[in-house]
């Protein structure tokens, strides 16, 4: 009989099998590929690299401007040019539900003269200097220190067409790095003006036209499309060919070449280090004259993994629809930035040290210590807590690692009493003090008072 039910059971068994379906297991989603969250452990290095970057604006005079992560796709298919790389190959577009093509910014130069001209800040006193700092997106093949959303901060000077400007945000851009611990060079060149880029580039053009059947597929393109970018190939055949190419600086004209040399007196007279390369041709259309990329003095030599750049763009404002205003500005990459000061062992500071660490055993003694917790948080007391953990140990040990000199602790008998004991953290003394005068004591052990 009892094996007559066993079987009965297995059989059902079965036939729940097939009937029931098989629970799936919810698979968790992962951050999309090129795209990484900071964690609490970082965030350290992302404050120091935010504060630096405010101090220099503060000490140079910029203001901060936020725009928006999406932009009109058009906005950067006019500026940063459609025959780039980013634009062509790297930009996030999409249509949102009102058919607008939209686009996830690439970068962010394009936004700041955006801005200024939707908000006539031409009218203002000139120049406009702004400063930046936020999430950029291109859909680039992942690698170490590449990223698809990745960082930026820059800083920009509108309505300025003087060397001065240039010189300014250069020595900026180096600033940054030498007062983070950070050996860095400065690779310079200028790309002229319209007038005598295009004498350079028929000439590039004519020289690689002449060298046609050494090239790469790349470049053969490119000779079609942006012979600039020629100078920007790493591919090793092509790389002779570009040694002995026509150098822009050669073409300049009087006017363009008067500025280039005035920028490179005043990197002279500040002593930064600097040096010629022209190959140097950023990849984004809106160019003119002064182009500069900041490297790390320790990287490999050829290292694509410039730390930023920058230069001048005058003809921007007139692409995007506004009256002429010569402007330049850099760019520095927030990952990489880190990644190099990380490298130069600067020390982050510590997580906020408190005074005193408000410490609870029980329910009705939480909801007390929250109270006390207000009473001191507007007192200027640095004051910290743990109040999911009910271990008291557990939160002596906190109070410990925050270097907290007082700790505050409310158990059940206090709460009955009106009372909270006051720990002193170094000696371990303890005494009882009456709760509604637990500010007062400390602010006298504190010296605040
Ligand atoms: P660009 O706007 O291309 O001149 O880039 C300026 C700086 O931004 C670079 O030197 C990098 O530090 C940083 N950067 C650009 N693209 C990426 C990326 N895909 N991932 C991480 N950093 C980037």
């Amino acid at each position: 009989m009892k094996e007559k039910k066993l079987e009965k059971t297995s059989k059902e068994n079965k036939e729940k099998e097939v009937t029931e379906p098989v629970k799936k297991v919810p698979q968790t989603p992962q951050t999309l590929r090129g795209m990484k969250d900071i964690l609490p452990a970082d965030q350290g290095y992302w404050w120091l690299v935010f504060d630096k970057v405010r101090s220099l604006a503060k000490t140079y005079g910029f203001e901060k401007i936020d725009t928006p992560l999406l932009e009109e796709s058009g906005l950067f298919v006019r500026s940063v040019g459609k025959d780039t790389d980013i634009v062509e190959k790297e930009m996030y577009i999409f249509e949102d539900l009102d058919g607008q093509k939209l686009a996830l910014r690439p970068e962010a130069t394009a936004s700041i003269m955006r801005a200024y001209l939707n908000h006539g800040m031409w009218n203002l006193p000139q120049p406009i200097k702004a400063w930046y700092f936020g999430p950029m997106f291109r859909h680039e093949r992942p690698q170490s220190g590449r990223y698809r959303q990745f960082h930026q901060f820059g800083f920009e000077i509108l309505g300025e067409a003087g060397p001065v400007a240039d010189a300014l945000i250069i020595m900026i851009a180096y600033n940054f790095y030498a007062e983070m611990g950070v050996n860095a060079s400065i690779q310079i060149n200028s790309l002229g003006c319209p007038v005598c880029r295009e004498n350079y580039k028929n000439e590039l053009t004519q020289y690689y036209k002449t060298n046609r059947s050494k090239i790469c597929e790349s470049c053969k393109k490119r000779l079609v499309k942006n012979p600039l970018r020629l100078l920007d190939c790493k591919e090793p055949g092509c790389l002779p060919i570009k040694e002995t190419a026509p150098q822009m600086i050669e073409f300049l004209c009087d006017d363009c070449k008067t500025h280039f040399m005035s920028v490179l007196e005043f990197l002279d007279e500040l002593g930064l280090p600097y040096f010629l390369n022209h190959n140097l041709v950023r990849g984004l259309d809106y160019y003119t004259r002064t182009v500069f990329e900041i490297y790390s003095t320790g990287d490999d030599e050829g290292s694509q993994a410039a730390l930023g750049g920058g230069g001048r763009y005058d003809l921007l404002s007139e692409v995007l629809g506004g009256k002429p205003t010569p402007a330049c500005g850099f760019a520095h990459g927030v990952e990489r930035a880190i990644a190099k000061v990380k490298e130069a062992g600067q020390v982050v500071p510590e997580t906020i040290k408190a005074d005193i660490f408000i410490a609870q055993l029980g329910e009705q003694a939480r909801r007390k210590a929250f109270t006390l917790f207000e009473k001191f948080r507007h007192t200027g007391v640095k004051v910290a807590e743990s109040f999911c953990r009910s271990s008291l140990r557990g939160q002596l040990e906190q109070a410990d690692k925050l270097g907290a000199r007082y700790a505050l602790i409310v158990g059940q008998k206090e709460v009955q009493d009106g009372s909270v004991i006051i720990r002193d953290m170094e000696s371990g003394v303890q005494e009882m003090v009456d709760f509604n005068k637990a500010v007062a004591e400390i602010q006298k052990k504190l010296l605040l008072i």
